[in-house]
């Protein structure tokens, strides 16, 4: 007991010594998020786009919709990222990959470029780029809990502004310091943002609610399961308000709790019950087959999917190390504004 309260008081020194250097990083943070802001006419090419492939496929599956999720829907995307869309459609037992194929054949029929059909990744895909607007594309299909994860996301973007100058200014150290990579066992930018929220649930005050723990004012079956939470955000707009912590300030601490103060050992984060999970309730203490459970990520519905599982015995160490230079940095270089992104 004695010694846990010691390190609470040493980080709650910390925070305070820490504090008025980095509000004058605030300004300079800022401006780096404005920069990574797309520009509207970026988003009328997208929704353009998305129309003009939703009238493709119509001509062979009538019912068929195109919607945007990840980045390009969730408002955590920056300028020139690609787009991700799912198409729904109804089951009528032919097999996701014969509909990849089927689509992959019709794209390429309309002239789009560089189109393949992934019929064996994790969530399969065609993928394309359309010529006109240079604009790439990955089309996956019936992926509904995705679709309802980025509401999720962009309706916790709408709460507090923070949030999302946060995550993108996260976003842009990982993809700098190359931690943003699932293929070589960084964590993704839906990762990212989770623990963004995550952390801004926490604060205390909290800058962020939790909307899964609220009464359900909007809410999805898939399978016979219910997937809901509050989604009348606008009721919630000033719910942060009461918490005047700066975005210089709590960029420095979202990165000193990774590197200094969360139990890598016992903890699971959860933004479903915005708080701590014990490991050992979800059995996630042990390694199964490729879940080594180093970091953990708990989905906010997919509840026993661990979004660190990509995390080896090797990135774990990477993303760690990475962690405590950008405290360090943040906390002792005289320019962390330009080091903090400095390329790996
Ligand atoms: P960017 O493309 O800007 O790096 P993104 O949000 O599009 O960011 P991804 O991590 O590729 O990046 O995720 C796209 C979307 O796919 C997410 O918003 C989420 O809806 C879904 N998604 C990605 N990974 C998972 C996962 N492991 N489990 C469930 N859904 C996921
Ligand atoms: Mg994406």
């Amino acid at each position: 007991g004695l010694q846990v309260s010691s390190q609470r008081m040493r980080n709650r020194r910390k925070e305070i010594a820490c504090r008025g250097d980095i509000e004058r990083l605030t300004h300079c943070f800022l401006s780096i998020y404005e920069s990574l802001i797309p520009p509207d006419e970026e988003k009328e090419k997208q929704k353009q786009l998305l129309a003009s492939l939703e009238k493709l496929v119509n001509k062979e599956w009538p019912r068929a919709q195109l919607f945007l999720y990840g980045s390009c829907a969730n408002t955590f995307g920056v300028s020139n990222s690609d787009i991700d869309v799912c198409m729904t459609l109804d089951d009528d037992g032919t097999s996701k990959s014969d509909i990849l194929l089927k689509l992959a054949e019709i794209l390429e029929s309309d002239n789009l470029q560089n189109v393949q059909a992934l019929t064996r990744a994790r969530v399969p895909i065609v993928k394309l780029m359309d010529p006109v607007t240079k604009i790439s594309c990955d089309i996956c299909i019936n992926n509904v809990l995705a679709l309802v994860n980025t509401k999720l996301l962009r309706d916790y973007a709408q709460i507090d502004v923070r949030l999302r100058q946060l995550a993108f200014i996260v976003k842009y150290w990982a993809k700098s310091r190359g931690v943003n990579e699932t293929y070589h066992g960084t964590l993704s930018s839906y990762a990212y943002v989770l623990m963004c929220i995550h952390f801004l649930q926490s604060r205390r005050p909290a800058i962020l609610p939790c909307l899964q723990g609220m009464k359900a004012t909007y809410v999805v079956k898939i399978d016979n399961v219910d997937y809901g939470y509050f989604d009348k955000v606008e009721e919630l707009r000033d719910f942060g308000a009461v918490n005047n912590e700066s975005i210089g300030f709590l960029l420095w601490a979202f990165f000193d709790y990774w590197a200094y103060c969360h139990d890598y050992a016992n903890d699971v984060i959860s933004v479903r019950t915005a708080g701590i999970i014990s490991k050992r309730e979800k059995d996630w203490t042990r390694r199964i087959g490729n879940d080594r459970h180093l970091i953990c990520i708990e989905d906010p519905f997919e509840v026993n999917h661990d979004l660190g599982r990509v995390v080896d015995k090797y990135s774990i160490k990477i993303l760690r190390e990475e962690f405590e230079r950008a405290a360090d940095v943040l906390q002792y270089d005289p320019n962390p504004s330009v080091k903090l992104f400095e390329p790996y």
